[in-house]
């Protein structure tokens, strides 16, 4: 047997013409269990897009020291917040994992050392989300955690290596929010500050000229980007989706939308 033919028969999945790639704005975890503009859009969404083999997802609200995948068969439903209904801490996400693939995208990127992780789970970043895509919970779901020693450009760098599993299928989902600053919620009235608009513009701007060099320097981008990224978390998976635009693919935003003064729902899917 040719190597070429061996090493066709070890790979996970088969080849597929190259996946869709998305960023969520995920916002509020209510939007799992709440129907409205937003957790329509996503449903809408993912029936435009072939039924993925399996969904990697890169959260804001997986921050490690060191990269890591989650490698279990059956990844719990992690309700990493507080104060919310108890309804929404009686969710569940019975989605399974894929350790396979994990360790398949481990072997793979070369730009950190990987590790596979046995006891996180999906976080609410992925399943408020994917749940509304795919509430049949019958896709595979794994996670990619997000180095909080590296800056963004590393982060970019990463994610390029990512492209391999748009070829096998797997829609790889960033899910965070362009615009988030908690610590500035407009509780009073719901208006929405200058600022935010005008970073969530900023943002839109640098990706419809596709300048993502730009987009890694958020820091540098003047004072609403300052105010719409006090903290790194939710911005760098927008980068991880960013990072996996062939040049001449198309771009499309959704949900793109301003909420509670200081978050951005917006969302953007990248391919066809
Ligand atoms: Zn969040």
């Amino acid at each position: 047997m040719k190597l070429n033919a061996l090493n066709k028969m070890t790979e996970h999945f088969e080849d597929t013409k190259p996946m869709p790639v998305l960023f969520l704005g995920h916002g509020n975890p209510m939007n799992a269990i709440d129907d409205n503009e937003f957790s329509k859009g996503w449903a809408d969404m993912a029936k435009t897009i072939a039924k993925p083999t399996a969904i990697l997802c890169v959260s804001a609200h997986w921050e490690t020291n060191g990269t890591y995948i989650t490698a279990m068969d059956k990844p719990e439903t992690i309700h990493d917040f507080g104060g919310f209904p108890q309804k929404l801490f009686d969710f569940q996400y019975p989605a399974p994992g894929d350790a396979e693939l994990a360790k398949e995208t481990q072997k793979t990127i070369t730009k950190a050392t990987v590790g596979l992780n046995t006891d996180w789970g999906l976080d609410h970043g992925c399943w408020s989300v994917v749940s509304r895509m795919y509430p049949a919970a019958d896709i595979p779901v794994i996670q990619l955690s997000l180095d909080y020693s590296k800056p963004a450009q590393w982060h970019f760098e990463l994610a390029k290596e990512l492209a391999f599993l748009r070829k096998k299928g797997v829609l790889i989902v960033g899910s965070g929010n362009i615009v988030h600053n908690l610590g500035l919620v407009n509780w009073k009235d719901d208006k929405t500050f200058d600022w935010a608009i005008e970073a969530n513009d900023t943002v839109k701007k640098f990706i419809n000229a596709n300048d993502f060099a730009s987009l890694e320097k958020y820091d540098t981008l003047g004072k609403s980007l300052q105010l719409a990224v006090p903290t790194p978390e939710h911005y760098l998976p927008l980068l991880y989706t960013l990072a996996l635009k062939d040049d001449k693919e198309t771009l499309s935003f959704f949900n793109d939308k301003l909420v509670m003064g200081s978050i951005s729902m917006t969302s953007l899917k990248i391919g066809a």
